[in-house]
């Protein structure tokens, strides 16, 4: 049989080859003339079926070739035993052999290498109805070797049973296969593949290597997922169902870039992973068999982040960006948390609407700039969370670096709410007066200039406040009463100022009050009476109670000054005058205020020059017995005469001496000069005659007195009898550390030692049993009244009282008139100092009188 294919004929038997074609045959016997009519008829209907059907059977084997050569695969056609019944053209291709070469051939010519009983198995899946596949190496005509895949199954040939085998080349899958194994070698992403139960079925090196199981050791053992703890970023444990690998095996999609952390129980090792799981399909298969997961180590990364994290809410820095085209804001995990744990804004504008009404601006204008004009703004914001607790910022920012387009903006946001407290703290602290709360000077002073800057305001007042006897109540209750003192009184000042104006304390027991002057003028008077009433009421500490009094001065601008110094100077010019007329109670100030604040100024200026002038000298008073008018000693008293001021009293300059500090100065010049006259006297024969020298407590305080006086007396070889020191009151209120021991030195000389104008100050009597004194002068200021006037005779009976309680001498000042002279006689005061006896005259005219007189007076 000849096929259409023009190959050779097909080697499958149809007939045999040694009787003559059947349809010949047909023909030859319907031609037989010895055949019936119907019989040849029969015959000839017989051969036209049978060529019709042989026609339908060459156009089947037809459609059998066509088909068998266009499979791009080797088929061939193998008998029960293995002979090679057929063979396509793609076999004869992959085999390159010619076709006799196969066809009548053992399968072994295929492949050599197959063992003896290889059909066996093949006819045993066959019978069972299923195909059989197995992996082989075949031969080619020239020796060399391909894989192949061999999908064997059977089917009946004329009642044979036969093979049909198709072998597909794997060559060019081995070698992709090879190529793939070889990638996941070398790829330092580690790949593994679970199956549908989770089990880790494969693991690349790389895989293995991080997840720190040793090659070779088996899967199973090592890591199935038991052995793991599976964290989310946050470090919570992440439920099996949501691993990647998991998650893709059940949605049957990619799981892309996830980030997660495992722990491996045993080893107590923490890796952070980013993972890509990809679930895999079985060939037509629509659930996925097996799950491949791609994962690289960010445990470093992690912990890089970690810490920037953890750096991040240490420095309460946090990070945000902005897409300016969608207004879409991203924040940090800690800028969240600083602008709004709870509703953090995802927008610029939720953001700037959480801003006070003046920094929404300057964020918008910023914000605006940064795009427009690229440029970067650093700011200080404060706004109001949801809560309406209140968070301050600072925002840095601008456009993110390398975008021309400037749509993205970037910074960083920091809560600066603690330094701005603390800012705020120091700004109070620099601003206060740390025992009282007031402001403190500097602070009064910048809010006076303000004050006085700001025109709108009006006119300005300030009040200058002393306490009166503050130094009484510090000296004899101590410190502790002394500073309850002024907290009280700080306290008594609010309420009387209220609202009406800013208080401060100014210096030790000085307050500053600034207020509106008022359209009169006479608010700042209004201020201080209710000040002076709120010191009505005593003091209390312990079970004691004292009464307080204040001195105010006033002044108001632009009239009394118009620098907040001078204001404040004029103030306390006009508070001096206040303490000095009445006490408790407050004095405006006024020209004639300021024209003696000027005398002050010519007066200090000119007493600085005094001693180098030689502008002083000493008048000499004498000091006698009261009865017999006997001369006991001369008290010497300064005179200062200067050719502009002309001759002045000590009362006028005293004050002003004290004040500067020169009278230190001064008084060690009073001192040797009246050394220096008594040695002159002692030489000029008249006797020594003990010179009282008034001291201030300046000179107690600054100097180291005693060593002076033991320095002028061995100048002029006095002994300390010579020498009487008077010190006023205030030496005893100012209690300088050393007085006790400076007193008690001046003693240990001889120096004879009196307390001055005694009476009129705020001598405290726990004082005068301290010091080592030997006298009192009664101070002329009572002497003067007696005896008709009855409260100083009251005065004078007492100090005399505490003079004899004390075993103190006592002299009496200022004797006028014989009337007291008498009084003081009958009161038992032993000595008198005054007019009456003599005034102070100068050394010459005192050495006469003594001469003159022999040395007795009155
Ligand atoms: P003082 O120590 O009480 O001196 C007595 C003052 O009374 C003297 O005034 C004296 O001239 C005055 N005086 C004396 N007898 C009478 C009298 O019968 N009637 C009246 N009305 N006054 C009389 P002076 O000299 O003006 O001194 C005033 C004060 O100046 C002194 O008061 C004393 O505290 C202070 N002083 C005087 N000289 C010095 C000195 O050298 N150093 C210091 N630190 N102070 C001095
Ligand atoms: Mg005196
Ligand atoms: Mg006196």
């Amino acid at each position: 049989m000849k096929q259409a294919t023009g190959m050779e004929d097909a080697t499958l038997p149809d007939h045999p080859q040694d009787e003559p074609p059947l349809p010949d045959a047909l023909a030859a016997a319907a031609d037989d003339p010895t055949l019936p009519t119907s019989a040849r008829a029969l015959l000839r209907r017989a051969r036209e079926a049978l060529l019709a059907a042989r026609s339908d059977a060459d156009a089947a084997h037809l459609r059998y070739h066509a088909l068998f050569d266009a499979v791009p695969d080797p088929v061939s056609i193998l008998d029960a035993q293995g002979i090679v019944l057929d063979l396509n053209r793609a076999g004869l291709l992959a085999y390159q052999r010619p076709r006799e070469a196969i066809v009548g051939q053992p399968i072994e010519v295929l492949n050599p290498d197959l063992p003896r009983d290889h059909l066996a198995p093949v006819w045993d899946a066959v019978h069972r109805g299923r195909t059989y596949v197995i992996e082989v190496t075949n031969m080619r005509g020239d020796g060399s070797r391909f894989p192949v895949e061999v999908h064997s199954a059977g089917f009946e040939h004329e009642g044979r049973p036969c093979l049909v085998a198709v072998a597909r080349d794997l060559s060019e899958r081995r070698e992709a296969e090879v190529r793939y194994r070889e990638l996941m070698d070398v790829m330092d992403r580690g790949i593994a593949i679970h199956d549908t139960a989770g089990r880790f079925v494969y693991g690349n090196p790389a895989a293995l290597r991080l997840l720190g199981i040793r090659q070779g050791t088996s899967l199973g053992d090592t890591a199935n997922l038991g052995d793991w703890i599976a964290l989310a970023p946050d470090g919570g444990e992440m439920p099996w169902a949501e691993l990647p690998p998991i998650r893709a095996l059940r949605e049957g999609r990619i799981v892309e870039s996830t980030l997660m952390g495992l722990y491996h129980r045993r080893r107590r090792q923490l890796y952070w992973l980013t993972v890509n799981a990809v679930p895999q399909y079985p060939p037509g298969g629509d659930r996925p068999h097996q799950v491949l997961s791609l994962f690289s180590d960010v445990t470093t990364l992690k912990r890089d982040s970690a810490m920037f994290d953890r750096v991040q809410a240490l420095a309460h820095i946090g990070g945000w960006e902005l897409d300016c085209t969608s207004d879409r804001l991203h924040l940090t995990a800690e800028a969240a948390r600083i602008l709004d744990s709870h509703a953090p804004p995802d927008t610029m504008e939720a953001l700037v609407a959480m801003l006070l009404p003046s920094d929404q601006t300057r964020l918008r204008d910023a914000l605006g700039a940064a795009m427009l004009e690229a440029s970067g703004f650093d700011l200080e914001l404060q706004g109001l969370r949801h809560d309406g607790s209140p968070f301050w910022v600072r925002a840095i920012g601008g456009p993110r670096h390398g975008d021309p387009a400037t749509s993205r903006l970037t910074g960083t946001l920091q809560d600066i709410a603690r330094s701005k407290r603390d800012e705020e703290i120091l700004r109070l602290q620099a601003r206060t007066d740390p025992l009282t709360g007031l402001l403190n000077r500097d602070a009064i002073l910048g809010e006076l200039e303000a004050r006085m800057r700001d025109g709108v305001r009006g006119k300005v007042a300030v009040l200058y406040i002393d306490l009166d006897r503050f130094k009484f109540v510090n000296d004899a209750l101590g410190h502790n009463a002394g500073d309850e003192l002024l907290v009280a009184a700080a306290h008594r000042i609010g309420r009387a100022v209220g609202d009406a104006g800013s208080i401060a304390r100014f210096g030790g027991d000085e307050f500053l009050v600034v207020c509106d002057a008022g359209p009169d003028a006479s608010h700042a008077e209004r201020v201080a009476n209710a000040i002076l009433d709120s010191f009505g009421d005593g003091f209390r500490f312990d079970s004691e109670e004292f009464s307080i009094t204040a001195s105010i001065g006033i002044a108001h601008a632009p009239d009394d000054g118009d620098r907040p110094q001078t204001l404040i100077q004029n103030a306390d010019a006009a508070m001096y005058e206040s303490k000095r007329r009445i006490r408790n109670g407050w004095q405006r100030f006024t020209p004639a205020l300021a024209q003696s604040q000027q005398d002050r100024l010519r007066v200090e200026t000119h007493l600085r020059r005094a001693i180098d002038n030689d502008e002083f000298h000493l008048v000499y008073q004498p000091q006698v017995e009261l009865r017999h008018g006997r001369i006991v000693a001369a008290e010497a008293l300064i005179r200062w005469r200067n050719r502009q001021l002309g001759e002045m009293r000590p009362d006028h300059f005293i004050d002003h001496a004290e004040s500067t500090g020169d009278i230190v100065r001064i008084g060690a010049w009073v001192m040797r000069e009246a050394c220096r006259q008594s040695a002159a006297w002692r030489d000029a024969g008249l006797g020594v005659v003990r010179v009282a020298v008034n001291v201030s407590f300046r000179q107690l305080v600054g100097d180291d007195l005693a060593a002076n006086v033991g320095a002028v007396l061995a100048e002029f070889d006095l002994p300390g009898s010579a020498l009487e020191l008077e010190f006023t009151e205030r030496v005893l209120i100012e209690d300088a550390p050393d007085t006790l021991k400076t007193f008690a030195a001046l003693r240990a000389m001889g120096v004879m030692l009196t307390i001055d104008d005694f009476g009129e100050g705020y001598s405290a009597l726990n004082y005068l049993r301290r010091l080592p004194i030997h006298g009192l002068k009664l101070s002329q200021l009572f002497v003067g009244g007696v005896p008709d006037d009855r409260s100083d005779v009251a005065v004078c009976q007492a100090v005399a009282g505490i003079a004899r309680g004390l075993g103190l001498g006592l002299v009496a000042e200022g004797v006028e008139s014989e009337a007291q002279r008498r009084f003081l006689i009958d009161l038992g005061v032993p000595v008198g100092q005054g007019f009456l006896f003599a005034p102070g005259m100068s050394a010459d005219e005192f050495a006469r009188r003594v001469r003159d007189t022999g040395g007795v007076f009155g």
